[in-house]
Parts: structure tokens; sequence; C-alpha cells
């Protein structure tokens, strides 16, 4: 497929080519017309350089004060396009001017894309063959004969391929970059993904749900906000590996994971600490309403009936941060509930603050 030029210049190329293309045509055009035509006496070859250099210039400045690129790029194709003419009529400096011609293709195609760059740069072709037939019958007077313009034109086709044929190539090529690019993307997210949540409950994993404790607790030890923690384990859980099978206990975990989500606030976080063992994160909350919300997972659970026709139950331990405290000992405070919950026959909740 062939060139779209949105696609093939990013941004920050057409900028350079802008930039590159005005700085030179401004620079060439005012030192042959200041220190060329002016000192000859050729006034009207000095005014047109002048003015066609102004043009460059002033394209330039306004792309880098408003950034919008097609008219300018238009512009500055435009102005060039005349340059060009004017320099095959007049020959230019001691008969060289033609020669300015193989600049074209290359502007043309690199600013405005293939199709466009094609067509513009068949267009010269016309216009100076047309010059010279002007010339011929005696309109116009022509710098050149018939062989030069003949030799003009043979070689700008081979730099006009080129130039259409290179880009192409970096069309096709940037295509496949950018294929590349979202393939990669993806890859990225899916990696993290999977190297943040846990993948049979969809829960945050261990390793995350650390990281975010411990911004959490460094978040709460600055700001003086509360943050409290549930830790709950599955009462039982072998016997429904045991009764059920393994298939079964993992879609209780699922399930208990996907109840637990909906009732709790965007800001609270679930991950999964063990095999059967979760935790909750609550910023923001103070003990007794975590007590409040642990009670209220527990009771969802233990309301919830599987297919196979048996509840579960979950036991939990729930602490809060104190000025002192480290990740480590806020989670070994909600262990020592948990752990007293479990002593005190399960299915209930015990906080050390
Ligand atoms: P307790 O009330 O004291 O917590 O008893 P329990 O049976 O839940 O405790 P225990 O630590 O003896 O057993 C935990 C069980 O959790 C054992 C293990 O088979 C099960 N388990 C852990 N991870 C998974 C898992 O990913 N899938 C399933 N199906 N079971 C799991
Ligand atoms: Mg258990
Ligand atoms: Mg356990």
């Amino acid at each position: 497929m062939v060139g779209n030029n949105e696609f093939l210049f990013e941004k920050r190329v057409r900028r350079y080519l802008v930039y590159i293309y005005g700085a030179l045509g401004s620079f060439y055009l005012y030192a042959f017309g200041l220190f060329h035509y002016l000192p000859k006496g050729d006034y009207v070859s000095a005014l047109f350089e002048i003015v066609t250099g102004t043009v460059f210039l002033v394209a330039l400045v306004v792309f880098a004060l408003t950034g919008r690129y097609m008219p300018v790029a238009l512009l500055m194709n435009f102005n060039l396009f005349l340059v060009l003419v004017f320099l095959a009529i007049t020959g230019g400096i001691k008969g060289t001017g033609l020669f300015w011609i193989y600049s074209f293709p290359l502007a043309t195609t690199f600013m405005l894309g293939i199709r466009v760059g094609l067509i513009l740069s068949l267009l010269l072709i016309l216009t100076i063959l047309g010059i010279y037939v002007f010339g011929e019958i005696g309109y116009i007077r022509v710098a050149y004969d018939l062989v030069t313009v003949r030799q003009a034109i043979a070689s700008y086709i081979g730099v006009l391929i080129m130039a259409v044929v290179y880009n192409v190539v970096i069309d096709r090529y940037m295509k496949l970059v950018v294929q590349k690019t979202v393939e990669i993307h993806d890859l990225n997210r899916k990696l993290k993904e999977i190297a943040e949540k846990d993948f049979l409950t969809g829960a945050v994993n261990r390793y995350k749900i650390y990281q975010i404790l411990q911004i959490a607790t460094e978040t709460a030890l600055e700001t003086g906000r509360p943050l409290s923690l549930i830790l709950f384990d599955l009462d039982r859980f072998k016997q429904v590996n045991d009764t059920y099978g393994h298939q079964v206990g993992d879609r209780v975990l699922k399930e208990v994971v996907t109840k637990v989500k909906e009732t709790l606030r965007d800001t609270d976080i679930i991950g999964r600490y063990g095999g059967e063992e979760f935790l909750v994160i609550l910023p923001d909350t103070p003990i007794g309403e975590a007590v409040k919300v642990a009670e209220r997972i527990r009771k969802l659970i233990e309301a919830t009936e599987f297919p196979e026709g048996f509840r579960v139950t979950i036991s939990c331990g729930v602490s809060q941060l104190r000025p002192q405290d480290s990740v480590e000992s806020l989670i070994k405070r909600a262990d020592e509930a948990l752990y007293k919950a479990k002593k005190a026959g399960r299915n209930r909740t015990e906080a050390v603050p």
C-alpha cells in the first residue's frame, strides 16, 4: 500500500522538513538576490529572489508559531515551484538555474506524500517542457537548448523515481513499526496484568498488594489519615476441597473475591495474600468502620449458597495503622486478630487495633 503522508511522517520529521526547507530556501534566495542579482543591477531577478526568499521565511515562522503543517508545506512547495520555473526560464547564474529542479521531487514527495508529490513533480516537467516550446515559438527567451532540457528532465525523472521508491519503502517500514509497537504495547499490558493480578481469582496478587499497602501506609502516616486492614481466611476450606474437589474449591475462591469486590468502595483493594487467605486494604478508614466492613463481608459470604448446595464461612482479623507501624507490624496484628477469630470458633471478626 502506498502512502498516507499522515502515517508516513510523524510530526517531528515533518517539523524538521519545514525548518530545513524554509531555512535553506530563504538563505539561498536572499544570498543570490542580494549578492548576485542586486550588484549586477538585475533588479527584477533580485526582487523575485527576495520575495520568494521571504515567502520561505514567513512560512517557516508561521509554522513555528501555529504548528499548522499542511498549509505551510503547500505554500513552500508552491513557492519552490515558482522559483524553479523562474530559474528554468532565466537560466539563473551562468546558465546553471535548471539544475535546481532536482530538489523538487525530494521536497514534494517527502513533505506532501507520494501521490501529491508525484503529481506536482510531473507538473513541473510539463511546465518546463511548455516553457521550452514557448521559447521555440519565440514567446519567451529560454536559456537552454533542447539537448540540455532533455538531459535535465531524464535525470529529474531518475531522481523522482528514487524519491518515490524511497517513500514507498519507508511507508511500509513505518506501518510495520507501528504494527509491532501496538503488539508490544498489548503484550506489555498483558505482562503487567500477569505480574500484578492473581490469575485464579482476579484479585491483586501478593507482590502487588504488598506494594500497594506500602504506599497506602506511607500516605496515611504522612497525612495522618487512618488506614485499616482486614485479613480473612476461609474456614475449614480443606474440607471443601476434600468433599467437592479442588475445582469446586477454585470456583469458591473466585466467587468469594467477586462478592467481596462488589461490596467494597472503589478505593478499597483486595489482594490474595495466600492460598485461601485475603488481605483488604481500607484507606481513610478507622478500625471501628473496618470491623463493620469485615462483618458485612463475613455475612455476605455466609449467606452465599454455591451450586453444589453448600456454604462457606470466613474468619476476619482487623488492625489499624499506628504511628510507629511498618507494613509488617500492621499485617502481623491483623494476623493475630485472625488467629483469635479462628481460635474463638471461626466465622467471626476480631480486631487488634
Ligand atoms: P482453617 O479454618 O483453620 O483455616 O482450616 P482450613 O482447612 O481452611 O486451613 P488449612 O490451612 O488447613 O487449609 C487451607 C486449604 O486451602 C488447603 C488448600 O488445599 C486450600 N487451598 C489453598 N489454595 C487453594 C487454591 O488455590 N485452590 C483450592 N481449591 N484450594 C486451595
Ligand atoms: Mg482456612
Ligand atoms: Mg489459610
